[in-house]
């Protein structure tokens, strides 16, 4: 056997799994430009300073998780794999002119992204995300399309038992405020954070709310709630947004501890959790406002808000998920004789135009071998043809189900009406 295996937590993809991931990627796509967006497809790799700009030096995905290297020309231009979608997006419609805030774009996009995390069920170093930005509007009413329109997909991909958690972060001065509250408040409990969170709360301390380590994670319900720091133009923005997930019928509940990792997050935040089947990976989708970002990048002002979800993980909680199994096809032509493989081949390629799922055996193997290739296959119809069938034009049906049979007509029309 080979020696020769994937890197660690790039799992390769293959029958129900793949399937499920298509399936999924199938639906975002349907659901997305039903909803008005269309699709987007960026480089997976791209300058590391795209996302040192936008995602921030100090958050875990551009700090620790980053795959980056150095290209070989003569400027050694620092690369890296992407880690996250939205700064690509960003770049690619600045680069492209296309972003100001005179009109709107909805884009999505469905690729592999990258991060150097430790590997565990829901948490790889490549996985597949599926997300959407919308750019230009400042209204409330960009929030509530993008929260109705990624809980209507969680819907239709039969995701079960899932909330959807908001909070807002304010503008960049309430921010400010929160943070020096935070400080303050964090100080008093000084030696009990862990190392990382000791620098989270010197160079951005909102990211202490990302840590997952137990100690600091008892710490969070003492200290100040971001609302509390909020102005009344940005408590007012956010109770409208509530009201308006209300009257689409999107069900949410606050968490006034809920941050986001981008430094540049206003607003709006959100995340949709599952209650089970993923443990601590529970967050399937999840995203928020990030007005500042375009500027951050060198582009205008401009307003923004989008998501991102985890196909793997959806694929644990969706019920086109990895029970759906494969459809077998429709038909499986069994050859009983060189004429009778004359005439499989024939019609094979005739039904095969016609869009019908239609096999045969290609190994030259006996009858028998052939019925039992067609039940592993799950075919739902046989048909054998021989030297006798390919003369009379006629063969007989089997449904495999049922054991019935029925004679037919070997011409397209009466096969495509008996199988399907
Ligand atoms: P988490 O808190 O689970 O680490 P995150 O905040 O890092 O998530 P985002 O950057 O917001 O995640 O990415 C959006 C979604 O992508 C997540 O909600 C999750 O479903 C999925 N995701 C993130 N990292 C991974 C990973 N390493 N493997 C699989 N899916 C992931
Ligand atoms: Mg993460």
């Amino acid at each position: 056997m080979s020696q020769l295996r994937s890197v660690k937590g790039m799992p390769d993809r293959f029958g129900d799994m793949s399937r499920a991931l298509r399936a999924i990627e199938d639906a975002f796509a349907k659901t997305m430009r039903a909803s008005g967006f269309s699709e987007i497809r960026t480089p997976i790799l791209e300058k590391a300073e795209v996302f040192q700009r936008a995602v921030g030096e100090s958050s875990d995905i551009v700090h620790k998780e980053m795959y980056a290297f150095k290209d070989r020309d003569k400027k050694q231009t620092y690369l890296t794999l992407r880690p996250e979608n939205t700064a690509s997006v960003v770049r690619a419609l600045l680069q492209a002119g296309m972003l100001d805030a005179k009109h709107d774009e909805k884009h999505f996009y469905i690729g592999p992204m990258f991060r150097r995390e430790r590997p565990q069920k829901g948490r790889y170093r490549q996985f597949n995300q599926c997300g959407a930005e919308y750019f230009g509007c400042e209204s409330i009413h960009a929030d509530i399309d993008v929260l109705f329109t990624a809980d209507l997909f969680l819907r239709e991909i039969g995701v079960k038992n899932f909330k959807l958690v908001i909070n807002s972060l304010g503008n960049p001065e309430s921010r400010a405020r929160y943070n020096t509250m935070l400080k303050n408040a964090a100080q008093i409990f000084a030696d009990e954070w862990c190392a990382d969170c000791q620098t989270r709360l010197e160079q951005n301390p909102l990211r202490i709310f990302d840590c997952k380590v137990p100690g600091c994670r008892a710490l969070l319900p003492k200290l100040p709630v971001l609302t509390d720091a909020l102005d009344e133009h940005s408590k007012e923005r956010f109770t409208q947004v509530c009201l308006g997930l209300k009257t689409c019928g999107v069900d949410f509940e606050i968490d006034a501890h809920l941050v986001r990792g981008l430094d540049y997050y206003t607003d709006t935040v959100f995340e949709f959790v599952v209650d089970e089947g993923l443990g601590a990976q529970n967050t399937v989708l999840a995203g928020g406002r990030y007005d500042g970002l375009s500027q951050a990048m060198g582009g205008p002002s401009l307003p923004s808000i989008g998501f991102a979800a985890g196909l793997e993980r959806l694929v644990y909680v969706s019920s086109l998920g990895l029970a759906s199994g494969q459809e077998g096809p429709a038909l499986y032509l069994v050859a009983a004789d060189p004429m009778g493989r004359e005439q499989c081949m024939k019609l094979h390629s005739q039904l095969r135009r016609k869009g019908l799922n239609v096999q045969r055996d290609l190994r030259e193997r006996s009858v028998k071998a052939q019925m039992k290739d067609a039940n592993r296959c799950a075919a739902k119809f046989t048909i054998v043809i021989g030297e006798r069938e390919a003369r009379a034009q006629i063969g007989r049906c089997r449904n495999m189900a049922s054991g019935e049979n029925l004679d037919i007509n070997l011409d397209l029309e009466a096969i495509i009406e008996a199988v399907t």
